[in-house]
């Protein structure tokens, strides 16, 4: 538990300048480039970090090769190996708080979800992969007599992971922990606008004896260090939260140096689909509008287009609405706010301008459309919800990541189903329904890496989370993100 007394005793500390790390070296990037890192919360200066560049990426990947090849990781005992990321989760969780706050005044992020959803979350990550390293056997091959033939799953070697602003301790922790956990080695970037937590881990893993040069951070701009990551020849795995862009950009960069493997966790426009006998229509109203609306719809399972079955689309809508305009929106370290800052200046205006084009294209307007607690200096839209938004529209096939929901009637089961599978994205989904044999139908039919049955979101770390279509390719969660980070390698031996 938190509580507001131990937020607002360190809620306007100082935040220490961010450095590199590079083989266990806290060190400025070569040039001594920095950025300036401000808070969504009210607009004022936080600290600086440092703006990596090729030179500090090719250092960060030199250690992270050099601490794999010397195996002090890589070939360490699996116990070992457990102990120390049980020990990270033990130092996460020690600092909890502290992760909680200086996370929600990088991003913005209401503190209320933010404190499980991101330390909480990532110390379960942690102990989640500690305890799957001394549970994983290689195999025996069914050959013939003569033969021995054994298959062993081995760490790959150096691990780019470049993750997104959103959620950074969680989708690091899922990357990190991972990728570490079978022993490979890291060089991690961090998202320019929300790198602070990822430092703090960064440090927090030093601490329990994660050996130096292991996890490398390399800080800064997507288009300098991201880049460099991306077309570094040493880099064996690129593993990548963000948008369909920049994954494009890392699949070409793969193409042009050593064919590295990439895989990409994206954007979704994931449909949430309501049918008129949903048994309890309050309930899925409340829970679509927390879906969509929580840390300001910056989720990329958010449920950002709202199928509803038109016989009840006005008497949902209504609802909808209603539960939108009693949020309580405002400052991110208010234990009782609902819905904190959005990230960045240029997210809002991205947000502002998608909501001016479906007023242009006709959609209805039912609440929201602007920004709110201008005086803050802050960056705050109000929750906005548009209904009769056309399923071919931008606003209806573009992934905002802003806090607006796009209401869309449909017909019966084969119409939702047409328009659930209608955009280039496929991450999540959600169908309400009290017919068992209509959810298993729509769980076959809606191409979706997830599809949740009479609720939203909510799924752990024992489910896999991916995307189909362009929303991805490759899994984070679950032992089935162990695929990424490990090669198989057959020993066929002569008896
Ligand atoms: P983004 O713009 O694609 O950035 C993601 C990361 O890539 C950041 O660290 C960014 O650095 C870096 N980057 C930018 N340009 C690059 C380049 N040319 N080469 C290499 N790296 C580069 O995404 P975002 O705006 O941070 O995050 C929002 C997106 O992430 C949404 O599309 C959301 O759906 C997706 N997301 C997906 C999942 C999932 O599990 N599928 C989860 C969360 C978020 P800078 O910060 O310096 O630009």
């Amino acid at each position: 538990m938190i509580t507001q007394e131990q937020v607002d005793l360190i809620r306007n500390d100082p935040v220490a300048k961010g450095s590199l790390l590079i083989g266990g070296d806290w060190v400025s990037s070569r040039d001594g480039a920095t950025l300036d890192v401000e808070s969504p919360i009210n607009g004022h200066a936080l600290t600086t970090i440092a703006d990596a560049g090729a030179a500090d990426v090719d250092l960060a990947v030199t250690s992270a090769r050099a601490a794999f090849d010397s195996g002090v990781w890589s070939r360490a005992a699996p116990l070992h190996r457990k102990k120390v990321l049980n020990r990270i989760a033990d130092l996460i969780e020690r600092d909890q708080v502290d992760l909680a706050v200086l996370g929600s005044r990088d991003n913005g992020t209401e503190i209320a979800f933010s404190y499980n959803a991101e330390p909480g979350s990532a110390a379960a990550t942690f102990r989640y992969y500690a305890e799957a390293i001394d549970k994983m056997y290689g195999q025996i091959a069914p050959t013939s007599e003569d033969v021995l033939a054994l298959v062993h799953r081995e760490a790959i070697g150096v691990v780019g992971a470049i993750v997104p602003w959103n959620f950074p301790l969680m989708i690091g922790a899922w990357k990190l922990a991972a990728a570490l956990s079978v022993g490979n080695s890291v060089v991690l970037k961090p998202a320019e606008t929300a790198s602070l937590t990822l430092l703090k881990l960064a440090a927090i893993c030093l601490e329990a004896g994660l050996p130096e040069g292991v996890l490398n951070v390399v800080t800064g701009q997507g288009g300098k260090s991201g880049e460099a990551l991306g077309l570094h020849m040493d880099v064996d795995v690129l593993t990548f939260t963000g948008s369909g862009g920049v994954g494009r950009r890392l699949l070409e960069y793969s193409a042009a140096s050593n064919l590295k493997r990439v895989y990409l966790e994206l954007g979704g426009k994931s449909p949430n689909i309501v049918f008129s006998d949903a048994a309890d229509l309050d309930a899925a109203a409340m829970v679509s509008c927390l879906g969509i609306f929580r840390n300001s719809g910056q989720v990329c399972v958010s449920g950002s287009r709202l199928l509803v079955q038109e016989s009840i689309q006005a008497a949902f809508v209504e609802k909808l609405v209603a539960c939108a305009q009693g949020l309580k929106l405002g400052d991110p370290l208010d234990l009782t706010t609902q819905m904190g800052a959005v990230n960045s200046a240029a997210q809002l205006s991205k947000n502002l301008a998608y909501a001016a084009g479906a007023v242009a294209d006709g959609a209805d307007l039912r609440t929201g459309g602007a920004q709110t607690n201008a005086k803050s200096g802050g960056y705050y839209m109000a929750p906005t919800i548009f209904d009769n938004v056309a399923p071919s529209s931008r606003l209806a096939c573009d992934e905002v990541f802003g806090p607006i929901l796009s209401v869309i009637p449909f017909k019966n089961e084969e119409d939702a189903v047409r328009i659930a599978n209608s955009t280039e994205f496929g991450l999540a989904s959600a169908v309400w329904t009290a017919d068992l044999s209509k959810a298993h139908r729509m769980v076959r039919q809606i191409r979706a890496g997830v599809v949740h049955v009479n609720t939203y979101g909510g799924a752990d770390l024992t489910v896999p989370l991916g995307g189909h279509g362009q929303s991805g390719n490759g899994y984070d969660r679950s032992l089935h993100a162990l695929d990424k980070f490990t090669n198989l390698k057959s020993a066929w031996i002569k008896l």
